[in-house]
């Protein structure tokens, strides 16, 4: 029987649905992953109640890995006049507030943090 291997939350914006799917493939991960896509990715985590879909798929499909994909020019943020270093930078704070959350919760869990750029480049930041 396949399994599931990670979940993914990522944002919802249309232009980076078939990079960060491509990403995923290129990983080994095609077909192994749930797919949470929300405004945002992991901004708000536990105010808008993020964390609860992740630990749904953690308790479901027993997953071991999350990944928390953000991207440039998120309408989420609203910092697309800033240079995207600087959005990376705020954003970043959002996915370690979310991963070490994850991590307290479920110390097995490996948590993986990415930031895809719209020219197609995905960076990984943890
Ligand atoms: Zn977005």
């Amino acid at each position: 029987m396949p399994s599931c291997r990670a979940c993914v939350l990522t944002c919802m914006d249309f232009r980076i649905q078939a990079g960060v799917a491509n990403w995923l493939q290129q990983k080994g991960l095609a077909g192994k992953y749930d797919y949470l896509s929300l405004p945002g990715a992991s901004r708000n985590f536990l105010s808008e109640g993020k964390i609860n879909l992740v630990e749904d798929s953690y308790r479901l499909h027993h997953i071991m890995e999350v990944y928390l994909i953000h991207h440039e020019d998120c309408g989420a943020y609203n910092l697309g006049h800033l240079p995207v270093e600087e959005q990376l930078a705020r954003q970043r704070q959002d996915m370690e507030t979310a991963a070490r959350i994850l991590k307290e919760r479920h110390p097995e869990l490996k948590v993986c943090l990415a930031f895809l750029y719209l020219d197609g480049r995905m960076v990984e930041l943890a």
